[in-house]
């Protein structure tokens, strides 16, 4: 009888899924690989703020890894390992392999660099009541609270009227002043307390206080704004009118750490999407293979819907496989038939704190690995390339083979809400696809919080795929 329990216990055992978390399957050797791969993730992610501060801490990443440049109307041969860097602020790294590219296709990962904050106006600079303060126009998809009373660093570049780019970068170091946006003190809140938190903090009150001094003379009118103008003047050659040629984007001015007394996850602002960019951009580099032809793309504007010239929509992507295609004198159909991409993209992690609008048999739960998602969309999968059951499956199998922790997650509930990522803009190409990525608690807020196995099951993922 006894013997009998045990099978029946083995044959449920065999039959059933369950999620696994990282640390209990990980051996030591594991985990300790994952709390180094950490340690570098966490300088990756303090030096990409930007989209074009993540393309030049790639490159030099990517170089260090034996990339160079390419430029369209360069040779392409076989062994090559180039990167395409698309106006600072969008970058494609490829290596070609000794694989037939019209069997084997290319392995794509494809990941965005940019993140919700917010964006300085063109005419942004205005004194009123002792203070000086720069208009913003918020940048993707925030919680407009929770980017009042938290310190803000300026990064991003100018061109001046003489047409020459500065780069601004100041709030980061300890020496520097950093930047704030105000919130109403409690006492006086009463009214905006009866307000919904989508309207309790207006898109035109986030403006970020820049100066506080007013210039001592007479004759000077507006006397705290000329402080402000005459100190980005001596730092940065500045005029009232560069900013109408500006992107400066205010950002949260501090840096990612370990959360928690066990340190397993980390804080930081810009996880989404960074915590897949990395683990795609040290695959590439990492990746023991010389057969496949890999390409990442880390991608701009997926915040705000993958548009414009440095976004997943733009025309780059398929310009550079129709390059890498004709160069071995194959038709870049033919390529795109028998591509393979990750589209490697955050989920929402489980929350208990906020679990009404969770599913939670299926949604990611942190630590349990890194998450594939079918389809995204809203309102019944709108919007979304919702990836074949044939191609998750081999997803699936080649993770297993590869003792890869991993999981299966939607969003949240079918009616709570929605969202996309860049799989769509792929797949329309022909190319199978479909997204995996790190859980994510409070996605979107100034300070995002993942796990280390999370992380690191998605850098072992992404090797996985590559190789
Ligand atoms: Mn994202
Ligand atoms: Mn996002």
């Amino acid at each position: 009888m006894k013997e009998k329990k045990s099978t029946m216990e083995e044959l449920e055992k065999e039959l059933t899924f369950k999620k696994e978390n990282f640390f209990e399957v990980a051996d030591e050797k594991k985990v300790k690989e994952a709390f180094n791969y950490a340690d570098d993730y966490k300088k990756y992610l303090d030096n990409s703020k930007t989209e074009r501060e993540a393309v030049k801490t790639s490159i030099e990443y990517a170089e260090k890894h034996g990339f160079t440049e390419y430029k369209f109307g360069d040779k392409i041969k076989k062994g090559d390992k180039k990167y395409l860097n698309n106006r600072g602020k969008n970058l494609i790294l490829f290596k070609i392999g000794k694989n037939d590219l019209a069997k084997d296709g290319i392995r794509i990962l494809a990941s965005h660099i940019d993140s919700p904050r917010l964006d300085i106006k063109q005419n942004p600079l205005y004194e009123d009541s002792g203070m000086a303060y720069l208009k913003t126009h918020y940048y993707g998809g925030i919680k407009k609270y929770q980017w009042t009373a938290i310190p803000l660093a300026l990064h991003g570049v100018v061109v001046l009227e003489n047409g020459k780019s500065v780069e601004v970068r100041i709030g980061e170091r300890e020496d520097e002043p950093v930047f704030y946006v105000d919130d109403l003190l409690p006492h006086l809140s009463r009214e905006q307390y009866t307000k919904p938190v989508s309207t309790a903090i207006d898109g035109e009150t986030l403006n970020v206080l820049v100066g506080g001094r007013a210039f001592k003379d007479k004759e000077v009118k507006e006397k705290v704004k000329f402080s402000v103008l005459k100190a980005i003047n001596e730092q940065y050659g500045m005029k009232e009118a560069d900013f109408m040629s500006a992107e400066l984007c205010a950002v949260p001015a501090y840096n990612a750490k370990d959360v928690g007394f066990d340190r397993a996850l980390i804080g930081g602002y810009g996880h989404d999407d960074k915590v897949c960019s990395y683990p795609a951009l040290t695959a590439i580099c990492n990746a023991e293979t010389d057969d496949r032809t890999i390409m990442v793309v880390l991608a701009d504007k997926e915040e705000i819907g993958s548009e414009g010239n440095t976004g997943m929509q733009c025309g780059i992507f398929s310009d550079l496989i129709d390059v890498i295609s004709l160069s071995f004198g194959v038709h870049s159909a033919v390529v795109r038939a028998k591509s393979k991409c990750l589209s490697a993209d955050v989920t929402a992690g489980y929350d208990p704190n906020f679990a009404s609008v969770y599913e939670k048999r299926n949604s990611s739960l942190v630590s349990c690995g890194t998450s594939i998602c079918k389809f995204t969309g809203s309102g019944g999968k709108g919007g979304s390339s919702d990836a074949s059951a044939e191609f998750v499956g081999y997803v699936r199998n080649l993770l297993d083979k590869n003792g890869v922790n991993w999981q299966t997650a939607e969003l949240g509930k079918v009616d709570a809400g929605g969202g996309g990522t860049v799989a769509k803009y792929i797949a329309k190409l022909n190319i199978d696809t479909v997204d995996i990525g790190v859980p994510v608690i409070s996605m979107h807020a100034p300070y995002e919080v993942i796990s280390k196995g999370d992380l690191y099951s998605t850098y072992e993922a992404f090797l996985a795929f590559v190789k």
